[in-house]
């Protein structure tokens, strides 16, 4: 039996975000994910943007809480030695409603207490973003681009380090009100807590009716995009996105840079029925190509690597449409359940905002007394390819390991795929390995590291062939050898 003082469900970016905030004071905390690692469900899954706060209703906690993540998100990056970087934003108007449009989201943005948003001419558009055609525009200076899986990862390491327990491959299947708390059966164990903190993401519903609380239910809405190659990266470097049309649930289909330099183009919005469903098809792919090139002539079919979908967890049931605000509440009906419900965009960004807000509510109910040595900072991984080459030559002097190159798109060494198998959380499958290395990643889509790859993990790491997956259980690389 596990016990805990606080069990949080869910090592999403708010999840360990909650974790990571709890981890400063003298409780005890374990976190239960049902996958083999952290970021797999929704928090890898998305447009990796911090938002400036604009777009959000005003007097609403999703604006107060984006415009407070916004305003602190650079030095909790630069703290725990995540990528992040100063991009802005461009919204563009093809026609006078739509910079009637952006009049009104200037006007929301200030009295959300966004700083410095201005509209643009066409003139002052073609010189910022040259290859974007429009009458004119919006322009943000404080959004920005991150690294959404390295934010969790780095989020869940430094709350490991101060203490907390992950326990991965567990899912939550029951949840029992007990006299001082809760009974939290998982992965075929028992824990107990005295707060549990239901971060589940797109299945907080289930999870808040398992502890007893029904009434929440969240429908799922997909996001599908593409990923272009670097070549289309030297294209762009502000995210652009088209002024929002009224009703279409989300931002539109825009243009975002990554932090490796790619470019995605997305998402779509569908309420689709399936909380597990992120798959992409032709259809929506082809008309979201239209669209990005519609923003963007230059971009050709070629410059497409890849593809992903991302689930909103949306409150408000298709048809319907429209806005609902985050739920971060203690339930009057279950003291000690904290629930986290509808923390669809820009869940990312205001994560720690929600984590303080948490770390209040959990105040509420038991003495939170600082420990004396809680470290915020976690070292940010050697990044081989963003080195000077009198930087490289002084480390492969020092670890003949990083002059192996094992994927060539990237630029990664095998010294930095040994720091990814051997991370702090114990995670190791290919997609934990490629999310921390970022192998895998590049124009060939792992042809030419992933079995570089399993070699290291089955000669030097003594995994079988068969235990190496792709994402945890049930997804198994390998079946037997054939020969
Ligand atoms: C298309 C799209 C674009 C977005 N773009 C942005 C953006 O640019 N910027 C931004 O700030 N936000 C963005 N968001 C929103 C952001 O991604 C989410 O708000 C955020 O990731 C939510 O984090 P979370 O931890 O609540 O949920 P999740 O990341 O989904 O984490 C929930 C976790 O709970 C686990 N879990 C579920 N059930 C159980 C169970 N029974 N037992 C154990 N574990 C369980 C899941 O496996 C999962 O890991 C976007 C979202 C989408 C869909």
């Amino acid at each position: 039996m596990n016990q805990s003082d606080v069990i949080v469900i869910g090592a999403g970016g708010v999840g360990c975000a909650i974790a990571r905030e709890l981890s400063r004071y003298k409780i005890t905390v374990t976190v239960i994910e049902k996958e083999c690692d952290v970021a797999a469900g929704t928090s890898g899954r998305n447009s990796a943007v911090v938002h400036a706060g604009f777009n959000n209703r005003t007097g609403s906690l999703m604006a107060r809480l984006c415009v407070e993540g916004n305003k602190g998100f650079e030095a909790v990056c630069e703290e725990l030695g995540v990528p992040f970087r100063n991009t802005g934003k461009i919204l563009v108007a093809f026609d006078e409603e739509d910079m009637k449009i952006l009049e009104g989201i200037v006007a929301q943005g200030e009295q959300n207490e966004c700083e410095g948003l201005r509209l643009m001419g066409r003139e002052e558009l073609r010189r910022v973003v040259p290859g974007v055609d429009g009458i004119g525009g919006m322009y943000s200076p404080h959004t920005s681009i991150f690294d959404p899986f390295s934010y969790c990862i780095a989020l869940a390491e430094n709350a490991a380090a101060n203490g907390v327990i992950f326990q991965f491959n567990s899912e939550v299947t029951a949840v029992e009100k007990t006299e001082d708390g809760f009974c939290i059966t998982a992965g075929g164990k028992t824990y107990r807590s005295r707060i549990l903190i239901n971060s589940a993401g797109l299945y907080s519903d289930r999870i808040s009716e398992m502890a007893g609380v029904p009434g929440y239910r969240i429908y799922p809405c997909r996001g599908e995009y593409f990923i272009l190659d670097k070549v289309a990266g030297e294209l762009l470097d502000i995210p652009v996105y088209p002024a929002p049309k009224p009703g279409i649930g989300g931002l539109g289909v825009h243009l975002t840079p990554t932090i490796d330099r790619n470019i995605i183009i997305g998402p779509s919005a569908e309420y689709t029925g399936d909380k597990g469903d992120c798959s992409c098809t032709q259809e929506t792919m082809d008309r979201l190509f239209a669209e990005a090139r519609a923003l963007l002539p230059s971009i050709e079919r070629r410059y497409i690597i890849g593809n992903y979908a991302g689930i909103r967890a949306k409150q408000a049931p298709p048809g319907e449409g429209g806005f609902r605000d985050f739920v971060v509440k203690e339930e009057e009906s279950c003291p000690g359940l904290i629930n986290l419900i509808g923390i669809e965009s820009p869940g990312l960004t205001a994560s720690m905002p929600i984590a303080r807000m948490v770390r209040d509510l959990v105040g509420n109910r038991m003495d939170l007394e600082e420990k004396d040595g809680f470290n915020p900072a976690r070292e940010a991984p050697v990044r081989f390819r963003d080195l000077t080459e009198e930087e490289q030559a002084r480390l492969i002097e020092t670890d003949p390991e990083y002059g192996e190159i094992i994927c060539r798109c990237q630029k990664v060494t095998k010294r930095e795929i040994r720091n990814a198998i051997e991370n702090p959380l114990g995670a190791r499958s290919i997609s934990a390995i490629k999310y921390r290395a970022w192998a895998t990643t590049g124009r060939c889509n792992g042809g030419y590291c992933l079995t570089r790859i399993v070699d290291m993990l089955t000669q030097e790491y003594g995994m079988r062939p068969e235990e190496v997956t792709w994402r945890g259980p049930g997804s198994a690389m390998f079946s037997g050898e054939v020969k």
